[in-house]
C-alpha cells in the first residue's frame, strides 16, 4: 500500500469516515504527500494545461485588463497586484512585461502577492522570475493568506484557483440531506459513504426543488477566502478577475481528478492526481450583492479574450513569425478561444467597487 494511502486510512480508522473537503484538502494540500506540494503539474508532460501555459497572449490581455482596471481606479500613484495561485510563475511574467506598456501603471504597482501554499511551485516561480526578470523579484511577496495584503488599492487575478479547493458535498436522501464522506473498507479501497445525523451545513442549501440522490456542493474554502477579501473592499478600491470552470447547475457532483491529461477516479491515485470541482459564480455573486460590489459576468473565455483584442494580438504576433511560428500561434489561439477547447467551458467574472465602471472584456 502507498504510504499516503496508509495515512489517510489510519485517520479515518482513528477519526472516523472524513468529508469530501478534508479529503481535497490532503490529496492536494498534504504537506508531505499532497499533489500541489510534490508535484509539478503543469503542461504536457504534466496532468493538465492551464491558458498562461498555452500562450503569452493569454498574460498580455490579462496585462491590459490590469491597465485599464487602474485607469478606472483613478489612476493611484500606489496600487498592488495579488494572484491566486500562480503555477508556474508565467502569467505574472506576461501579466507585468505588458504592464510596461504603461509605464506610470507599471511605476505605480508597487507590490505584487502571490498567494501560493506549495513550496515546490514557489521555488519554481522564483526560479522562473531570476531567469526572466529578476527586478521582478523586488516586488515579489508570497503569502499563505490574505493578512498581510496593505490596505491598497488592488488587482486580484485568480486563474484556475478557486476549482482547486476544498469543498464538501451533501446528498438528499429520504432522511433528508446527509453529508458525503470518504471511508475505506476492507479490500483497503476507498469508497463514498453518507453521515448518519443530519448537518448543520444544510442552512446553505437553497430551498428549491429536490430529488432524493441529488448532489448540493458547498465550497467552504472558497467562501472563507472571498469573505476576506471582499472585506478588503470597505478599506479602498479594488477589482477582481476570476477566470474559471463554471458549476452550471445547482445540484450535481462535478469533483472531478485528472491524471496525465485523462479522468481518473478521484478515489484512487491520491495525491499523485489534481483534484478539482467547478466554481459557483452565482454564490459569489450573491455575496458580491451583500457586499454591495458590482459583479460583472460570467462571460465566456472566448468573448472575454476576442474582445480585450486577442484577434489582433494573435495577427500582431504573426506578422514577424516564421510559419512553423505562426502555426502555433494558430494552435494556440485556437486552445484559448474555441468553444470545444478553453472557450467556453471557462467564464469570467469580476468584482469590483470602481463607481459602476464597467471592467474592460465585460458586455
Ligand atoms: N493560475 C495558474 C495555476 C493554477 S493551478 C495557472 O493558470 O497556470 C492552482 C494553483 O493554486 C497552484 O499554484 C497551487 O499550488 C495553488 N493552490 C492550490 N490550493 C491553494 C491554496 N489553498 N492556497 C493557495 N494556493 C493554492
Amino acid at each position: 500500500m502507498k504510504s499516503f494511502e496508509r495515512v489517510l486510512k489510519k485517520r479515518i480508522l482513528n477519526f472516523g469516515p472524513i468529508s469530501i473537503s478534508d479529503f481535497m484538502a490532503e490529496a492536494n494540500q498534504n504537506p508531505k504527500f499532497g499533489y500541489y506540494k510534490k508535484i509539478f503539474p503543469f503542461g504536457k508532460k504534466g496532468d493538465f494545461i492551464t491558458a498562461p501555459e498555452i500562450s503569452q497572449m493569454f498574460g498580455e490581455l490579462i496585462g491590459i485588463w490590469i491597465i485599464d482596471s487602474w485607469k478606472k481606479l483613478g489612476q493611484p500613484n500606489k496600487f498592488n497586484i495579488i494572484e491566486l495561485g500562480p503555477g508556474t510563475g508565467n502569467l505574472m511574467i506576461d501579466i507585468t512585461r505588458t504592464l510596461n506598456l504603461n509605464k506610470n501603471c507599471a511605476n505605480a504597482c508597487k507590490k505584487i502577492y502571490l498567494l501560493e501554499t506549495s513550496k515546490k511551485l514557489r521555488m519554481h516561480q522564483k526560479k522562473n522570475f531570476l531567469q526572466v526578470n529578476y527586478k521582478l523579484l523586488k516586488k515579489i511577496s508570497w503569502i499563505e493568506n490574505t493578512q498581510k495584503i496593505k490596505k491598497e488599492p488592488f488587482i486580484i487575478v485568480a486563474n484556475e484557483f478557486f476549482d482547486a479547493l476544498p469543498i464538501k458535498q451533501l446528498q438528499y436522501t429520504k432522511n433528508g440531506w446527509r453529508e458525503i464522506l470518504v471511508n475505506f473498507n476492507n479490500k483497503e479501497n476507498f469508497y463514498y459513504t453518507l453521515s448518519n445525523n443530519p448537518t448543520l451545513l444544510e442552512k446553505f442549501i437553497p430551498n428549491i426543488k429536490k430529488k432524493i440522490g441529488e448532489i448540493y456542493e458547498i465550497p467552504i474554502q472558497s467562501l472563507s477566502l472571498i469573505n476576506e477579501l471582499f472585506k478588503k473592499f470597505n478599506q479602498t478600491k479594488g477589482n477582481i478577475l476570476i477566470i474559471d470552470y463554471e458549476k452550471k447547475n445547482t445540484y450535481g457532483n462535478t469533483l472531478k481528478s485528472i491524471k496525465n491529461h485523462k479522468k481518473n477516479n478521484p478515489l484512487t491515485n491520491i495525491g499523485i492526481s489534481d483534484l478539482s470541482v467547478h466554481v459557483d459564480f452565482e454564490l459569489i455573486k450573491k455575496i458580491s450583492k451583500n457586499f454591495k460590489l458590482n459583479f460583472y459576468g460570467p462571460i465566456s473565455q472566448r468573448n472575454f479574450l476576442i474582445k480585450l483584442g486577442i484577434l489582433l494580438r494573435a495577427k500582431m504576433l504573426k506578422k514577424n513569425a516564421s510559419q512553423k511560428q505562426k502555426q502555433k500561434i494558430n494552435n494556440s489561439l485556437k486552445f484559448l478561444i474555441n468553444k470545444n477547447k478553453m472557450g467556453e467551458c471557462f467564464q469570467v467574472v469580476s468584482i469590483s467597487n470602481l463607481n459602476n465602471k464597467k471592467p474592460e472584456g465585460f458586455f
